[in-house]
This record gives C-alpha cells, sequence and structure tokens, in this order.
C-alpha cells in the first residue's frame, strides 16, 4: 500500500513530535522548518518541565530511553514558597513531594528528538508562505521559500500539519481577526552555567538558600510577583522571573523581546530588592538573560478543517504557569499519531475528528487553569501569599491543573 505524505510546517518540540508520530503511524513526514539550521544550544532555549506521559512517549520514539534520562535531572517536588522581600526570608506555602516531572534545556530536548529522526525528512531553511487543499479535500499543496535563493518550492501531501508556533501563520488562515492575549506581565529568564569553578561559591549558597534544589520546582511569590528556579542538567541554574507590565512592542516574529544593559541593570537592581540575596546573585551572573512577553489565547473552537490540523502552540497557546506547552505538543503529537493509525490512511476525516475530540476539551481547559495560576501567582487577582488559605494554597501546586494524573489517550 501506497504510504501517505504528510507535510509538517515547524520544526520545534511539537513538529518533531508530529514526525516521530507519523513514521510511527506508517505515515512519510516532510517537516518544513525556517531556520538555516537546527538550533544547537540556541541562545533563546532555557529549561522545561516534561511529564510522565510526554516522557513515556519520547522514549518509545527515540527508542533509548537512557538518553533522555541522562539529559534531564529529576522534579520529585513541586515547592510554592513565599518571601519577604524586606527581610529576607523564605517560608513553604505548598509542596507536593510526588511531583514526578523531570526537567530538560530545550536544546537538548530538541537535539534528542531530532536525532532520532532520519535526517532527510527535515528541510531546514524553508519558510513556508502558503497553502492550498485541493478541491476534493484528498491533498494539500504547500508552497515554502529557500532562505538562502529566495527560491519557491512547492509540496503535495495528502495532511497538512501546523506546528509553526504560538504565532502561527496557517491558523491565521482559518482565524484572520486572531489576536494573542497579553497576560498582563513579562518574564526575565535566563540560564546560569555553573560547570566551571568560578560559580562554585554560588551554587553551593543557592543550595544553602533552597536546600531541595536538584529536584525541586521551587516558585517564589513575593508581593505581585514571582519567580521559577530549577536545575538543569550540567550544574545549570534556570530561573524565570514574571513582572506585571503593560505590553511591550514586539519587532518581528518572536515573543521573545530585545534587551539592552540598562534594562538588565535596572533588572539586577529590582531582583536584589524583591529576592533573597542567593536568588538575585544568580540573576546577576547569568549572561545573556532575556525576556519572554507572556501570552496566551482562549480555546479556539476547533484544531482541523479538511486534511489541515494545529498542534502544539499554534492550537492552544497558553501561559507557562502550568508547565504545559512542552507536554500538550507531545501528547497532540502522539494522540495525532494514534488517530491516524487506528483509521488509517483513507479515512483522514475520521483520524482528525477524533483527535479534534480527545484534544480540544483537554487542551482548553488546561489553558485556561494555567491563566488562573498565573494571574493568582502575579496579584492580579485578590491573593495575597501571606495570608493564603489552605484552599489558595492547593491551587498553587501543579497537581490543581485538570488532567494532571494523565490526560486521556486510548490504547
Ligand atoms: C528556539 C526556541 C527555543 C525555545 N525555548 C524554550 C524554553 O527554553 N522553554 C520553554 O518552555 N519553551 C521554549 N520554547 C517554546 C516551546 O518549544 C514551545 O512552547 C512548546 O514546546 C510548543 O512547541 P511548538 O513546536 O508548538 O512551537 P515553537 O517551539 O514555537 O516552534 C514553532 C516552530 O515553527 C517554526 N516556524 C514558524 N513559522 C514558520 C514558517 N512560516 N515556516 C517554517 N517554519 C516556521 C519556528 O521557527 C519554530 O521552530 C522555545 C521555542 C523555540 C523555537
Amino acid at each position: 500500500m501506497e504510504m501517505k505524505k504528510a507535510i509538517v510546517v515547524g520544526g520545534s518540540i511539537a513538529g518533531l513530535s508530529c514526525a516521530h508520530a507519523l513514521i510511527a503511524a506508517g505515515w512519510t513526514p516532510v517537516v518544513i522548518e525556517k531556520s538555516a539550521a537546527p538550533p544547537d544550544g540556541s541562545p533563546t532555549g532555557a529549561g522545561l518541565c516534561l511529564d510522565p506521559q510526554a516522557l513515556r512517549l519520547l522514549n518509545l520514539w527515540i527508542k533509548d530511553s537512557n538518553l533522555l534520562h541522562s539529559s534531564t535531572l529529576p522534579l520529585s517536588i513541586d515547592l510554592n514558597q513565599v518571601t519577604d522581600s524586606e527581610k529576607k526570608i523564605s517560608w513553604d506555602l505548598a509542596k507536593d513531594e510526588n511531583f514526578g516531572f523531570r526537567a530538560a534545556h530545550w536544546a537538548d530536548l530538541h537535539k534528542i528528538i531530532y536525532k532520532a529522526l532520519p535526517a532527510n525528512i527535515i528541510l531546514c531553511g524553508h519558510q513556508f508562505i502558503s497553502f492550498e487543499v485541493s478541491d476534493d479535500k484528498a491533498a494539500v499543496k504547500v508552497k515554502s521559500q529557500l532562505f538562502e535563493t529566495g527560491d519557491m518550492v512547492e509540496i503535495v501531501g495528502d495532511l497538512l500539519v501546523a506546528a509553526d508556533g504560538c504565532l502561527s501563520s496557517i491558523r491565521r488562515h482559518f482565524f484572520p481577526d486572531f489576536k494573542l492575549r497579553y497576560s498582563g506581565y513579562s518574564a526575565w529568564r535566563g540560564v546560569l552555567d555553573c560547570s566551571g569553578q568560578e560559580h562554585a561559591e554560588i551554587i553551593s549558597n543557592l543550595r544553602k538558600a533552597y536546600p531541595e534544589f536538584g529536584q525541586c520546582l521551587y516558585f517564589d511569590l513575593a508581593d505581585r510577583t514571582h519567580c521559577v528556579l530549577y536545575e538543569l542538567k550540567n550544574k545549570r541554574i534556570n530561573w524565570i522571573w514574571y513582572i506585571n507590565m503593560p505590553e511591550p512592542e514586539l519587532k518581528g516574529s518572536s515573543v521573545t523581546m530585545k534587551v539592552n544593559d540598562e534594562m538588565i541593570e535596572n533588572m539586577h537592581e529590582e531582583a536584589e530588592k524583591v529576592w533573597v540575596p542567593e536568588l538575585a546573585r544568580v540573576m546577576r551572573e547569568t549572561k545573556g538573560s532575556f525576556i519572554n512577553v507572556i501570552y496566551d489565547s482562549n480555546p479556539l473552537p476547533q484544531l482541523f478543517w479538511d486534511n489541515v490540523v494545529l498542534v502544539g502552540d499554534a492550537a492552544h497557546p497558553t501561559t507557562p504557569h502550568g508547565v504545559r506547552s512542552t507536554n500538550m505538543s507531545i501528547l497532540d503529537a502522539g494522540i495525532l499519531g494514534h488517530c491516524l493509525g487506528k483509521w488509517g490512511s483513507k479515512n483522514i476525516d475520521s483520524a482528525l475528528r477524533e483527535f479534534q475530540a480527545i484534544r480540544l476539551p483537554v487542551v482548553s481547559e488546561q489553558v485556561l487553569h494555567a491563566r488562573q495560576m498565573g494571574r493568582m501567582k502575579q496579584g492580579l487577582v485578590s491573593f495575597n501569599p501571606k495570608e493564603a488559605t489552605l484552599e489558595e494554597c492547593l491551587l498553587l501546586l501543579q497537581r490543581s491543573m485538570p488532567y494532571f494524573e494523565g490526560v486521556p489517550f486510548p490504547i
């Protein structure tokens, strides 16, 4: 039987995961990625948290469970603490000692997923331009432009998978008036590399102030602001600091904002006022900190049209507070592959219908819950961490996320 061909736009976590899932379902994928080369050690990459279900899927695709295990660190604890900015002390607010996630650096994860795919299916330096569905809805023609030469290339396939991120141009085709929702805050973030001797003292001081560091996802809550801190493999410290501010003006097609030395110095000075000295020091010592502007969107009413389907951040842009975006992307891919495999290549419509029926209710709830968590932690709803009730403390925990124990996944 002739193998069906899927064109995947976007070669980040969602797109590459879909390529794996499509291969497992007996399809031939081709991935179109606008970056000139796979982003190895990308400067905009930082930490992310993988849940047990996503880890299981990745291990199936990579076929070397040791590789993922040895490139990540355990996050067995999810801990929310309050910081008293004047006294520079912190105390526990809500703790889950059975968290069971793992911490990865984005670039490490990307490399592992990428290297486990056949190299000839990924076309880097191809900017997606447009698509056209055939009159009988059986084929889709995609036009892309070669970054190097400016030449236009046409590829015809049976399915188009839009994994082109939160600013998706394929989603815009179906929702021309779509706008992302600015959360009300942006995040400074960075990764401090402590593998050399020069930072030995910083990391040992940090371990004194944060005794569970190395196995814990720390959330520090102060007055209408919060910070996330956890360790990555190879003695790297990942931090994210959310700050309420008017929506910054973004240039280009990225939610990462350019920063200058003055902005960085102001951030360091402010950190010394708000956070315990050990955390402020980590921020000061980090090279190349950057700002992510934080967006999400209300759930979309649908995820597929004929033989075009949205996955990952293109399908459900989310704020990061429920550590969902990468996990949702991997689960989208796994379930899409399952549905395509189950219905066979002749019944794409039924496969996409089932994919949407399984995923849309789940991702919609998760995105809205992450929004609520962020609004609480940023004090954008009435919530004071110093006077938190038991009910509020439970809401701060990752375990409060709908489907925390696992999303529906048909066997
Ligand atoms: C370089 C990079 C670094 C990241 N670092 C982190 C991190 O440290 N922590 C974290 O939690 N999340 C990070 N993310 C985001 C994270 O990957 C996503 O939130 C999540 O995994 C969902 O992934 P996605 O594949 O749906 O979207 P994205 O990761 O945003 O990927 C979209 C992909 O589509 C490509 N693309 C977009 N438009 C076109 C086009 N017209 N033609 C061809 N290709 C196109 C983009 O270049 C990109 O590779 C990063 C994303 C990127 C691209």
